[in-house]
């Protein structure tokens, strides 16, 4: 099964997925990496952060190639995003191509306060997030579910959302890996 797990910049994803990594037989693969890999090799971006800034015919190749890449793998989790805030609007991060490339069978969505985020993206200082007004986040969390649900409508994957509390990633890692059978581990 291929499963994927998102959240807005910041709430806790990649913090999450490799506790569940270390306590499971998934593996994970990120999705920004694999665009990022093809992004650098073509010079466009030497930072992450800056694929969803790229034009958009640029961002939406990269995330097509990237998608086909994810499609041949079997058994992983994908860290990745329900949609994308880009100066040109919302990007669905799983348009109908990928969606099909990698037909996951669950939807995770990793959600915190927008006030917990965005200390979470003032903190960490690896990452050039934006430091966005707390209902800006709230909207973006709302779009979320929303494209979550589309994905779902189009699969028949189910959604599960997942609290990453403060100081607690265990506890979400512990929701999603009883999800995929590693229960009481
Ligand atoms: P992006 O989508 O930008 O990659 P992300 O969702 O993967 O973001 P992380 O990089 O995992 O986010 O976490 C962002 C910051 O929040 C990190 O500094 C991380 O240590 C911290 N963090 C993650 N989970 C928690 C938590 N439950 N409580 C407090 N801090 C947390
Ligand atoms: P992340 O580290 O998860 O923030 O990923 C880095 C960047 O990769 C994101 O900010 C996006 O620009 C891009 N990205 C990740 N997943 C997708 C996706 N499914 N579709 C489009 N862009 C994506
Ligand atoms: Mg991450």
């Amino acid at each position: 099964m291929r499963a994927v797990v998102t959240g807005v910049p910041g709430v806790g994803k990649t913090t999450v997925m490799n506790i569940v990594a270390e306590r499971s037989g998934y593996r994970i693969v990120n999705f920004g990496d694999l665009m990022l890999e093809i992004a650098r090799e073509r010079g466009l971006v030497s930072h992450r952060d800056e694929i969803r800034r790229l034009p958009m015919e640029v961002q939406r190749a990269l995330q097509m190639e990237a998608g086909e890449r994810i499609g041949k793998m079997a058994d992983v989790l994908v860290d990745t995003h329900m949609t994308i805030k880009t100066p040109f609007g919302y990007l669905p991060g799983l348009p109908e191509w990928v969606l099909k490339a990698i037909s996951p069978g669950l939807l995770i969505i990793i959600e915190a306060s927008p006030e917990e985020i965005l200390a979470r993206r003032v903190r960490d200082s690896t990452r050039m997030r934006e430091a966005e007004e707390l209902r800006s986040i709230e909207e973006h969390q709302m779009v979320n579910r929303m494209a979550a649900f589309a994905y779902a409508a189009l699969t028949g994957a189910f959604v599960l959302m997942v609290e990453n509390r403060e100081g607690r990633p265990e506890e979400a890692a512990e929701r999603i890996l009883e999800v995929l059978g590693y229960g009481g581990d």
